[in-house]
């Protein structure tokens, strides 16, 4: 089967009722384009659990606050239509703004509370806008599955919730982070940063494994191995702490970690990448 290419909800639609009808399962997964080897190993988790796939690409205007990266943000998308074809994907949908946001769009999906802590907390909208488009791309599509990246943990829990809470009927898969060899977490947004802020990007990830290490000896207590983490950062000239926590991940907050998966997130800004990374403990 050769790769569609489609622009318009009803054809969407109609592709994917055809596809259940013929008893197939549907695998999803949403991006902003700009694909990289994080994208591309969601994409394989999606044909592993689904027998057909289709890869959105979509620069969501509404989870951008004004002043953001939103125009800057990169976009190229005959690379990427090509990278979906060569890793199997049987639809890229690559709708329009007009099309997802008509003049007189009025209505939001809010996650109460999660939306508002860690990334929340600095980008107050961003997770409206997030859970808005995913259920609106859910709508259209109709997957079985839909396939997110660990990268963007918070993001993951919120929408599993969002589908929890509201009763849609699709598993969500959520596929490892993929970082590059000295360990930066892939992101579309790598490429803002200079050389230098590049060279020293990795210390993100090497201070979360080091904490990950401290949190199972369990000698020190959380807030000693955030204040470790902050310090580790700082030995970076380039880098501008966002935030560091450390919470569990029922609701984010730094309550009930004796119990439970605890989340150690972070975003600290190389220049203009503001780049966001975590580890997870699992008890
Ligand atoms: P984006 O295009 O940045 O909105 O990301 C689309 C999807 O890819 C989201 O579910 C992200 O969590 C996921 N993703 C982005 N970067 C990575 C990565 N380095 N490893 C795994 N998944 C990723």
């Amino acid at each position: 089967m050769t790769m569609k290419v489609i622009e318009s909800l009803s054809q969407m639609r109609s592709w994917s009722r055809m596809m259940h009808h013929e008893g197939h399962t549907i695998g999803l997964v949403p991006t902003m384009g700009y694909l990289h080897e994080g994208h591309l190993s969601l994409i394989q988790t999606a044909r592993k659990h689904s027998d057909r796939t289709v890869v959105s690409i979509f620069v969501n205007p509404t989870q951008f606050a004004p002043g953001e990266d939103l125009e800057a943000y990169p976009r190229d998308f005959q690379r990427d239509r090509r990278i979906c074809e060569e890793q199997g994907a049987d639809v890229v949908f690559y709708p329009s703004n007009e099309i997802m946001y008509p003049e007189d769009h009025k209505t939001y999906v809010v996650t109460e509370d999660l939306a508002g802590r860690l990334c929340g907390a600095s980008r107050p909208i961003h997770f409206k806008g997030v859970t808005t488009i995913v259920t609106k791309l859910f709508n259209i599509v109709e997957p079985d599955v839909a396939v997110f990246g660990q990268k963007d943990a918070q993001q993951a829990l919120i929408i599993k919730r969002m589908v929890r809470d509201l009763n849609f009927d699709v598993e969500i898969l959520i596929s490892p982070t993929v970082r590059e060899e000295d360990g930066l977490a892939m992101s579309s947004r790598n490429k803002y940063m200079t050389h230098g802020q590049r060279r020293q990007a990795p210390v993100l990830y090497q201070s979360l494994q080091m904490a990950k290490d401290e949190f199972v000896k369990g000698d020190l207590s959380p807030e000693l191995i955030k204040n470790n983490i902050i310090d580790n950062i700082k030995t970076a000239s380039e880098a501008k702490i966002d935030y560091v926590q450390i919470v569990n991940t029922e609701d984010f907050t730094e309550t009930d970690l004796e119990k439970g998966d605890i989340l150690i997130a972070l975003a600290v800004f190389f220049g203009k990448a503001r780049l966001i990374d975590n580890v997870i403990i699992k008890r």
